[in-house]
């Protein structure tokens, strides 16, 4: 059963969806000629450029040209830069191809100028589904949430992420089951989005295993990129937690790997949460088969040979108790309260990687 049915509200937000192998060089035209786009800018990161040099292609005349300079977290004077080309070309929209950095500098350019965004995801960061904008000035990354970003159409084609390393499926996959397992606890949860979570942490952790065999499987492919799309409508319709948080700490502060920081602290957070969320629990033994969820989560990340300690992503143990001081410093939503010394000890057992469990779900 799905999260009792009893108290809740949900939006169902206007974005179309099309899922097919190869459909980033079919499916961008018709999706133009949906919304009525004739001058459509594509932006890329550098390493994405061939790719997105591609879907320009497939436009034909509806392209109004390609900008390739998306960098990690949005730094201000690239989203100021990349507005100005959106306005010299006089462009339309935008198409977005690549990670949750390619995404993110489309979200900047439609939050300045109001264009509406097509998305074509290369990972499974889930940046696509949700109307969460983030921008990175003299170091702080500043995040909102507006609906002008959320992409108008999304376009999911697992050919696009055969070239995702090995490293990196596994550590983009868990970055997406992040958000379903924190979208379970929500304080705006809801039964649609238990079964999302569910179905996305079941569909993921079966295909991580099948990725890391065989890269190039292209159905485990499709799986993932399936749980990626659940798991990011979850974030897009809930509120985060202590896991996010602690993410956006460590990434906007000390300048840890998005997708790694995601994976190495995902069975702490979870271990503290868990006394406190037994109905999210329920739902992920569930789809993980197991009873204990965040060993069974911090075990997958080391069978697949993820990073599991924030010292190997270069955080020092001298920044611990700074790095608490800030994920306590303001309130958020979380279903179990913490105090900064309950966040320094998860963050010392994840410094350690300690087998999760034991430091963290101490009151
Ligand atoms: P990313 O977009 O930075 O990509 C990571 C690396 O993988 C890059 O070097 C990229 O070139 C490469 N890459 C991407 N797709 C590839 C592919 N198919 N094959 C080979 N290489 C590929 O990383 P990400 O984890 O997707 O996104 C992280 C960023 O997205 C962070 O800034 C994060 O804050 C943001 N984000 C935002 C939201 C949101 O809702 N706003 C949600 C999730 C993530």
């Amino acid at each position: 059963m799905s999260l009792s049915p009893t108290d809740f509200s949900y939006d169902s937000p206007p974005v179309r969806v099309v899922f097919r192998p190869g459909a980033a060089l079919t499916a961008p035209p018709e999706e133009a000629e949906r919304l009525g786009l004739r001058r459509l800018l594509v932006v890329s990161g550098s390493r994405g450029e061939s790719t997105a040099r591609a879907v320009a292609d497939s436009l034909g005349d509806r392209c109004a040209g390609l900008h390739t300079d998306a960098r990690m977290h949005v730094p201000v004077e690239i989203a100021v830069r990349a507005v100005e080309v959106a306005r010299e070309v006089r462009a339309d929209g935008i198409v977005a191809v690549g990670g949750g950095s390619s995404i993110g500098l489309g979200k900047a350019i439609a939050l300045d100028t109001g264009l509406p965004l097509i998305a074509i995801p290369s990972t499974y960061s889930g940046s696509e589904m949700t109307p969460v904008w983030g921008r990175t000035e003299d170091g702080v990354k500043h995040t909102g949430r507006d609906p002008v970003v959320r992409p108008r159409s999304v376009v999911y084609d697992p050919r696009l992420t055969l070239s995702l390393p090995v490293a990196l499926t596994v550590t983009s996959g868990i970055n997406a089951l992040a958000h379903a397992v924190e979208a379970l606890y929500a304080p705006d949860t809801s039964p649609l989005v238990g079964l999302m979570a569910e179905d996305g942490v079941r569909a993921m952790t079966r295909a991580l295993p099948r990725l890391a065999a065989d890269p190039e499987d292209i159905d485990a492919r499709s799986q993932a990129l399936y749980a990626a799309w659940l798991c990011g409508t979850c974030l897009g319709a809930t509120t985060m937690g202590l896991h996010h948080k602690l993410c956006h700490v460590l990434g906007g502060s000390f300048g840890l790997p998005h997708a790694e920081t995601h994976t190495v602290v995902l069975p702490y957070a979870l271990a503290h949460n868990a006394p406190a969320a037994p109905q999210a629990l329920t739902a992920l033994r569930r789809a993980l088969g197991t009873q204990d969820v965040p060993h069974a989560l911090w075990e997958l990340a080391g069978r697949l040979g993820a990073p599991r300690t924030l010292a190997e992503l270069g955080l020092g143990e001298q920044d611990l108790a700074a790095a608490a001081e800030q994920v306590t410093g303001r309130p958020y939503a979380n279903p179990r309260p913490v105090t900064t010394q309950e966040v320094l000890e998860l963050l010392r057992a994840a410094h350690q990687g300690r087998e999760p469990g034991t430091a963290a779900t101490v009151s």
